[in-house]
């Protein structure tokens, strides 16, 4: 069957993640030597630090179950860094593990999210503007699916200068593991757990919101899954669902891949796909 509607993820996926991390993590960690102080930067680092070593087993848990592994980008990684680093360090309040203080954390790491993100500079993938181009002439629909907020990325998009309109459909909040809200009997076939040889963890492919979503998409593009490639960087939190839903996924590449996500594509057979760049994508289409 031929492809009819492309979706692209967008941070990592069309953002070159490196140089956009490096920004990220500066002006993360100039925050918390302001709020924290200079003398807690070695606890800050060895935090961070943690998390990466301990990744993929250490996943991104927003509250419903690991969804992503914790190393996946800059974001992810600070933000479990931050519990870490509070409890580490037995901060007042941040440092508790009281939920009513967990919600003040957490709230102070949504801040922290977005002020560093706020600072970052749009760096693209080199090939991304040719790419998505080429691809919206090739095919009738082009979506960008992220977490991130529709407005931020809608902005961030007009540093490309598409010559193409690309609709963004934002947070989607790929990490919850929930039912969906609607059109229950499309899910019936997306296991609760899914279990490989090289991740002790299970990963947990029900996210209710990615469904809805990804349904949303379909039914205003008149379009199935079947006909459908979805192109991320992430294999656990952006392709597992769509794949499972019937659609042929393409991971590009990230700097530091797991094993995991490598037997995850390679059971999908001719449905999955792996590129280190995006150049890879239009091979998926001929
Ligand atoms: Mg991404």
């Amino acid at each position: 069957m031929s492809t009819r509607l492309v979706i692209f993820d967008f941070d990592g996926t069309l953002t070159d993640i490196v140089a956009e991390g490096r920004q990220f993590e500066a002006a993360y960690t100039r925050a918390v030597r302001e709020l924290f102080g200079a003398v807690r930067l070695p606890a800050w680092r060895q935090a961070l630090a943690s998390v990466v070593a301990e990744a993929p087993e250490l996943g991104w848990d927003m509250g419903s179950g690991a969804t992503a592994p914790g190393d996946a980008d800059p974001y992810i990684t600070a933000t479990l860094a931050l519990a870490r680093f509070a409890r580490a360090e037995r901060l007042p309040i941040l440092g508790s593990e009281e939920p009513a203080h967990e919600a003040v954390r957490s709230a102070l790491g949504g801040a922290l999210y977005h002020a560093a993100y706020a600072e970052i500079t749009p760096t693209f993938r080199p090939e991304a503007r040719r790419v998505i181009e080429e691809v919206a002439g090739r095919v009738p629909h082009v979506r960008i699916v992220t977490n991130s907020s529709t407005a931020k990325v809608t902005e961030k998009l007009a540093h490309l200068s598409l010559s193409v309109q690309v609709q963004v459909d934002g947070d989607a909040r790929k990490f919850e593991v929930s039912e969906p809200s609607s059109n229950l009997s499309a899910m019936a076939g997306v296991p609760v757990w899914w279990r490989l040889p090289s991740l002790q963890r299970p990963i947990l492919p029900r996210r209710g919101r990615y469904f809805d979503v990804l349904s949303r998409v379909w039914s205003e593009t008149g379009t199935t899954p079947a006909e459908t490639l979805v192109v991320g960087d992430i294999v656990e939190l952006d392709l597992v669902l769509p794949a499972l839903l019937g659609a042929a996924v393409h991971y590009v590449e990230r700097p530091r891949g797991h094993a995991y996500e490598a037997e995850v594509l390679a059971e999908l057979g001719s449905r999955g796909g792996t590129s280190p760049t995006l150049e890879g994508v239009l091979e998926r289409l001929d």
